[in-house]
């Protein structure tokens, strides 16, 4: 009986030291702080931990600092949690672990009796007893995992209420089997291997690695998993089970640390047989203090009140150390949920929304347009130049003119064109009148030459304009994904609308060059002038009859040109010369009106199709035919409603969480400035 008392008063003992490791979660550890009770310090730590666990944040992807206990099966793993939970269960009723099992135990010394709660399945509550826990764990994981051997990573929570029990929350996983026995499936072990990863992976976690006496460590399969997410072992703590069937060679084995656990190592022994849980921690001690091996191993790595102790001040640790960031984590993901919940649409309630909403979208989507089409504003999209769209517009004309402007033919035989289109145009005529139609052919020809341009320069114009317009609308109108393939259509019907009509203004334009040779610009007589200063040069050259000129000479606008060709032809040079001095000078002003004009279409189109035509067009398309189109949008694409949903629970679960830890931080604050 006396006995008895003594193993009582071990675990009140690791209690009572293990209040440093309380206070030092309030991070500055103060005397005040430590003298403060135990459970005004760390117990509210843990049932805010708990609680936490219990809104399922980890669904957020928040980790909590947490206790996972792995091993191989029949390692120990549950006869370990039983001794810590002071649970003497009727053998041969074992727990057969095949979901994991949260074990909450919480040391209550005005519970006369002990109380046992287990939770699970979305807030079922059943109230059990000791001698019916075992029942109840496996009634509740045949209810989630099936009546079979299978398994689940769905969760049971074991509330243990009870005098003298350490403070720990541990998190029991199904232990890990390499071949399937009868009745488990055949992925069994993969199945299990997810499970274990899950819980043992987030760095948050502390991994009691269960290992019994009897085996090679190194040959565990545990030991091997854990080393697989925490190679150095800092997070491993090894619980040595069974020492008593297996005591020779066990002190060499937890000093040489073939495995390396980096938290250390403690042996126990668990129950044995019918033993109570008082027999057997009486037994473990009277092991450890007077067995020949057993005794030589240090007295702070045996028994189970030091596992105890241990596993209470590395969980006061390990809270300690994520407990800021978990609060860092509740407010950015909710206030990222908040934000995402704010952007999605408005229920949308009748027609009129619906048309209201729909306008709103297009004035939007037309203010954009016009701001980046044309006032050349960035409008949010200072970034991305593709957006600019007036500056891209200016590049393009740009290219245009350059392009217009070197349409010439090759000038390898200088005026040879000229003189062959003279022959075929004279008259029957004096000889020193141009003939009008010789300088038409000419223009003609380089008219069509160059016809090409303006139609190539809209039609990349357009074609630009309309990926455009299409990335704007998506953009305002995504949370209505179901009316944009409607607004798709008509704007490319709209585009090919403006795509037509410019086809038509090119094809005048060219049209009316080849209707007369025409211009007001007084640099066309300039020009015609300038170079004929060059003509007397050019001629004395071509009537070179003792070839004793160079035949190649500079002139204005043409440079360089080699003229032993036209020596033979010198009566047709002069008027050759002149006519292409005129066509030069005519194709200045021809291609500063075409550059000029299209330049102004264009703009011109832009802007109808942004202050106009593309309101119409989708107002058209949208509003007619009874309204069928936005009326689609007041049936929500199911995605919109689910992610609605979503946002709201993660959002309530978000708020209760930041709650639960405001009050924690407050609590830890306050008894910083105690
Ligand atoms: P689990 O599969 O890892 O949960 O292992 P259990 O806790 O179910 O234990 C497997 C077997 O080993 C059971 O028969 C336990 O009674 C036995 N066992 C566990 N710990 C000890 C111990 O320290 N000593 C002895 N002799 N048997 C133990
Ligand atoms: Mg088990």
């Amino acid at each position: 009986m006396s006995k008895k008392r003594r193993t009582g008063d071990k675990l009140e003992n690791d209690v009572v030291d293990a209040k440093g490791a309380g206070a030092a979660i309030a991070s500055g550890v103060t005397a005040s702080a430590i003298a403060a009770s135990y459970n005004d310090q760390i117990r509210p730590v843990l049932d805010a931990v708990d609680r936490l666990r219990h809104l399922k944040v980890t669904q957020e992807g928040i980790q909590l600092p947490t206790i996972v206990v792995v091993g191989d099966q029949s390692s120990g793993k549950s006869s370990v949690l039983e001794s810590l939970a002071g649970i003497s269960q009727p053998r041969g009723q074992g727990i057969c672990t095949r979901v994991p099992l949260v074990m909450r135990l919480q040391g209550d010394p005005s519970a006369d009796s002990p109380k046992l709660q287990l939770e699970y399945s979305n807030g079922r509550v059943v109230t059990t007893t000791e001698a019916n826990v075992a029942d109840a764990i496996n009634a509740a994981t045949a209810e989630i995992a099936g009546s079979g051997k299978g398994i689940s990573d769905a969760p049971i929570t074991l509330v243990v209420r009870k005098r003298g029990v350490p403070d720990l929350t541990l998190v029991d996983i199904p232990g890990i089997t390499r071949v399937p026995v009868q009745g488990q499936p055949e992925d069994i072990y993969d199945q299990i291997a997810k499970i274990i990863k899950e819980y043992i992976a987030p760095k948050e976690s502390i991994i009691l690695n269960v290992l019994s006496a009897t085996v090679d460590f190194p040959t565990c399969e545990s030991i091997r998993m854990s080393q697989q997410v925490d190679r150095t072992g800092e997070r491993t703590l090894a619980v040595v089970t069974k020492v008593d069937k297996a005591p020779e060679g066990l002190l060499e084995k937890v000093t040489m640390d073939d495995v390396h656990i980096g938290l250390g190592y403690v042996c126990v022994r668990n129950r044995v047989g019918e033993e109570t849980y008082d027999q057997a921690r009486i037994e473990e001690a009277r092991l450890f203090k007077n067995h020949p091996l057993l005794s030589k191993i240090d007295k702070s790595m045996v028994g189970i009140p030091v596992l105890a102790q241990r596993l209470m001040q590395i969980q006061a640790t390990i809270i300690a150390k994520c407990l800021p960031d978990i609060v860092k984590q509740i407010n950015d993901r909710l206030i990222r949920s908040s934000t995402e919940l704010d952007q999605m649409p408005p229920d949308l309630i009748n027609t009129g929304d619906a048309v209201r909403v729909f306008f709103h979208i297009v004035k939007k989507v037309c203010t954009s347009l016009e701001k980046i089409l044309v006032r050349g504003e960035f409008g949010g999209y200072a970034d991305d130049c593709n957006f600019h769209g007036t500056a891209r517009i200016a590049e393009m004309l740009h290219m245009q003119r350059s392009c217009q402007r070197n349409a010439q033919g090759s000038d390898e035989n200088f005026l040879t064109e000229e003189m062959r289109v003279l022959e075929e145009t004279m008259g029957i005529n004096l000889p020193n009148f141009l003939p009008r139609s010789a300088f038409h052919v000419m223009l003609k020809k380089k008219v069509e030459m160059v016809s090409q341009v303006p139609q190539d320069l809209v039609n990349e114009v357009w074609e630009y304009v309309e990926d455009l317009v299409m990335k704007v609308l998506l953009q305002h109108s995504e949370n209505f994904p179901q009316v944009q393939s409607s607004c798709h259509r008509a704007i490319q019907s709209l585009m090919e609308k403006t795509r037509a009509r410019s086809a038509q203004h090119v094809k005048e334009m060219i049209e009316m060059e080849l209707v007369a040779d025409y211009t007001a610009n007084p640099d066309y007589m300039k020009t015609w002038e300038a170079i004929m200063e060059g003509q007397k040069k050019f001629m004395d050259s071509v009537d070179d009859k003792d070839k004793s000129r160079p035949s190649k000479i500079t002139l204005e606008c043409f440079g360089e040109v080699d003229v032993c060709h036209l020596r033979m032809h010198a009566d047709l040079a002069a008027q050759a010369f002149d006519l292409r001095a005129r066509l030069t000078a005519c194709w200045k002003s021809i291609v500063l009106r075409h550059v000029d004009g299209l330049a102004l279409h264009v703009l011109r189109g832009v802007k109808r199709l942004v202050e106009n035509d593309l309101e119409d067009e989708l107002a058209n398309k949208l509003l007619g035919n009874n309204m069928a189109g936005v009326e689609r949008m007041l049936s929500p694409p199911p995605s919109t409603g689910t992610k609605r949903d979503r946002l709201k629970k993660s959002i309530v679960l978000l708020q209760q969480s930041k709650e639960v830890v405001a009050n924690i931080m407050d609590r830890i604050s306050a008894a910083d400035e105690a």
